[in-house]
């Protein structure tokens, strides 16, 4: 199959939406990863999602929409199903956080078929701001199914030549945006319960949710054991290697899969930055001297961190590093901040290989 390349344009967004809604797959940018969309109503073209990118089909796929007005045509939210404050929980969400980088799982519609959602009877839905995506949306006429556009595994693509590295010749398009703004994927809430639970961290954390929301919001227990201090004191990290993938009881059934792994072997210095990076130092010498090439990573602050960690890991493999060793962004706040969200990628980057300083 032959990748056709899309410019940013409305005469080229509107092709690729055609080829959409004929139950292609193209690929586009949103404000936090590239993504690899479907018609996400149509089982069959769906499912061509998972054979492009290798993916396990138990891995559900966020739906997105590009108005608040189709979230009924995805999802049920309705007191049939969810609670009074639930339903209010949701609403306000939306209103706080859409469009952007939120996903809210909630009751699916008849309408999704078991193949977008692998089995449950739950949806990830998400409204992205990205104006690309949106109108893409808007012209293909239906919620698009998208997950990252990676092979399954590697880091998630943040710009367009990385989409196509891994997506040329897979699927029939690629809308050739700029880079994306955030870095890494959204905020997974899952919003059933009056109390919303956190599955996956991003840019939107606990706090900025507490706040628009007026409740108490939890992080899955599989992400709550994680946080630790890297700076003052004893570092609590070692939690991260207790909770193994294959423990995880998948509420959100991404958790239990490899991901976001470079070709090179990585390793995460924890502890204080300085001591970190001359640790990291030390390592990438005696490395060199029995002939690796290695790349030391390390981010002046967690948005950086973000924005760039998923990039420069696929750098390092493009260069043929044989190693990355990556600094730990500080945890500043242990409420699920954006360094949170960040050291939850890098960790399971690293296959959780970490030398703590
Ligand atoms: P990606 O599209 O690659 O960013 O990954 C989507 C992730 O969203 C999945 O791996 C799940 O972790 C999560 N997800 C999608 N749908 C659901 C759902 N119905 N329930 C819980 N988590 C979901
Ligand atoms: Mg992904």
């Amino acid at each position: 199959m032959k990748t056709k390349i899309f410019k940013d344009t409305i005469e080229d967004i509107e092709a690729a939406g055609r080829i959409l809604a004929s139950g292609g797959l193209v690929a586009f940018p949103t404000e936090t990863v590239y993504g690899l969309g479907a018609n996400a109503l149509d089982g069959e073209a769906v499912s061509k999602v998972y054979r492009a990118k290798g993916r396990p089909s138990d891995n559900p796929m966020i739906v997105h929409i590009s108005d608040i007005d189709d979230l009924h045509v995805v999802a049920r939210v309705s007191e049939d199903k969810l609670q009074k404050k639930a339903i209010e929980n949701i609403y306000k969400a939306a209103e706080a956080f859409w469009p952007g980088p939120l996903t809210m799982v909630l009751p699916k519609s008849d309408r999704v078929p078991e193949v977008t959602t692998g089995g449950l009877d739950t949806v990830a839905v998400r409204f992205p701001s990205n104006p690309t995506a949106c109108l893409l949306i808007e012209k293909a006429g239906c919620p698009i199914a998208a997950p990252s556009a990676n092979l399954s595994g590697k880091p998630s693509p943040t710009t367009a030549l990385h989409t196509l590295d891994d997506m040329d010749g897979r699927i029939e398009g690629l809308i050739w945006g700029d880079d994306c703004e955030v870095g890494i994927e959204s905020t997974v809430v899952d919003m059933r319960d009056s109390t919303p639970v956190i599955l996956r961290p991003g840019k939107i954390t606990v706090k900025d949710l507490e706040r628009a929301l007026g409740v108490k919001v939890r992080l899955h227990y599989t992400l709550e054991e994680s946080i630790g201090t890297m700076g003052n004191g004893e570092p609590s990290h070692k939690s991260y290697k207790e909770s193994r993938e294959e423990d995880i009881v998948p509420i959100s059934p991404g958790m239990k899969y490899k991901h976001y792994a470079p070709e090179a072997d990585m390793t995460v210095f924890l502890g204080s930055r300085d001591k970190a990076l001359k640790m990291a130092e030390i390592e990438a010498n005696r490395l060199k001297a029995i002939g690796h090439k290695v790349q030391i990573l390390i981010f002046d602050n967690p948005e950086t961190a973000a924005h760039d960690l998923f990039r420069k890991l696929r750098e390092a493999d493009k260069a043929g590093c044989d190693d990355i060793l990556a600094v730990g962004v500080e945890e500043q706040d242990k409420d699920g901040g954006i360094a949170f969200s960040v050291m939850n990628r890098m960790l399971k980057s690293a296959g959780h290989n970490i030398r703590k300083v």
